[in-house]
């Protein structure tokens, strides 16, 4: 297997450029394995994270200050209501019908696992029929409603991310299962749940990933963003914290509150957007500078930045402008036909040209989805058994 540099001595080598910003490491760091063997790989995570954990007091505080109580404030939520709405959900009795019928269907709360900007992600867990101690697990995404906001400006994103997300079937895109009247006026996305975290969080605590791993990911992404693409809809905002893994290495794509169609179904023309959207270290440069672009190529941008983080524990630069210092060389070196230090140290020769593709300043010149999967370096690619047989 070929030496990939540490970081350190990428620095002590390339003194001439700075090095981009590195991810900061979790609090935690993660029981994840990866073992190449033969050509081919696996990886998994030990023991992965209780599932069966209630509510403890510091996910209960984050959760009282945060949760679905649209109509008040957030000091609103008192110790005795969350006791209430989670014994609720536990016990099947409710006067809410809502919360009946989600504790029939998916069982009951058994921890919260995200917060967001816009949401909070709670999970539930469902005993099996045929074996009471076999549960299925599901993410519960309530939809955070702010004081004052009306109804349908409530509504319309959450009902534009559900028409866009739901009817999605693939193994590497996570599955929305249905859109629910959580309380009175607060809504929630039934979500499939991944347990072993996101792709942010497993490089932040590895630091890089081997080369293998790296690229049993990147092929991962590139077919769950083919499918979409197919299906006339960019992702827009690719980025390792929106890519979740299951504990045998499966990767799936998540998070379509800032997605677009960019053409329907009896549509043959891509519409091009207009809009900037996304994290801004994967934000492509066209979003700065043009009127106009295609949606598609800025999620192939997201994916080679996302893709070089992996294999670097790096941010190639924190803005595609030219006040950014990193960009600035990388667009000095491509100009003159130079490779780009980080590129050259940490990517297989395979891959860089894709690589370099991907990220053209012009995205006129970016390949498309199926182009990427047909280049040499991802047919040759090999996906692990556990994730070619993720569930659908
Ligand atoms: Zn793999």
């Amino acid at each position: 297997m070929a030496h990939s540099p540490t970081n350190s001595e990428i620095g002590l080598e390339n003194n001439r450029r700075s090095l981009p910003p590195a991810y900061e490491s979790p609090a935690g760091s993660r029981d994840w394995s990866f073992y190449p063997r033969n050509g081919m790989h696996c990886h998994f995570q030990k023991s992965p994270k209780s599932k069966i954990r209630m509510f403890n007091k510091a996910n209960e505080a984050k959760a009282k200050s945060w949760l679905f109580r649209g109509k008040g404030k957030r000091s609103n939520l008192s110790d005795v209501e969350l006791k209430t709405w989670k014994s609720a959900f536990q016990s099947g009795e409710s006067a809410c019908e809502s919360r009946t019928l989600i504790y029939q269907k998916y069982g009951d709360i058994c921890d919260v696992v995200g917060w967001g900007s816009s949401a909070t992600i709670l999970l539930s867990r469902k005993p099996q029929e045929w074996h009471p101690h076999i549960h299925s697990f599901y993410a519960i995404k309530v939809f955070r409603r702010l004081p004052g906001v009306s109804e349908t400006a409530y509504r319309r994103p959450i009902d534009a991310e559900f028409s866009i997300s739901s009817p999605l079937r693939h193994r590497n895109i996570i599955r929305t299962f249905e859109l629910i009247e959580i309380d009175s006026g607060v809504f929630g996305e039934i979500l499939e749940y991944c347990s072993s975290g996101d792709l942010h969080t497993l490089v932040a605590a590895r630091g890089q990933l081997e080369n293998e791993e790296a690229d049993c990911f990147l092929k991962q992404l590139m077919r769950g963003i083919n499918y979409i693409h197919e299906m006339g809809i960019a992702h827009r905002d690719l980025k390792p914290e929106n890519l979740l893994l299951t504990s045998n290495g499966c990767l799936k794509i998540s998070d379509f509150g800032t997605a677009e169609c960019f053409r329907l179904a009896w549509e043959s023309d891509v519409h091009m957007t207009t809009t900037r959207r996304g994290s801004r270290p994967y934000v492509s440069p066209e979003q700065y500078l043009s009127q106009y672009f295609d949606p598609r190529l800025a999620d192939i941008w997201a994916t080679a930045v996302t893709y070089i983080a992996m294999r670097t524990g790096r941010i190639l630069w924190m803005v595609a402008t030219t006040e950014d210092e990193n960009f600035r060389d990388y667009i000095a070196d491509r100009q003159i036909g130079r490779g780009y230090f980080l590129i050259e140290d940490t990517c297989s020769v395979a891959s860089r040209c894709v690589i370099y593709s991907m990220l053209n300043a012009d995205y006129t010149g970016r390949p498309l989805s199926n182009e990427v999967l047909h280049s040499q370096w991802l047919q040759e690619i090999e996906v692990c058994t556990d994730a070619e047989n993720g569930q659908v």
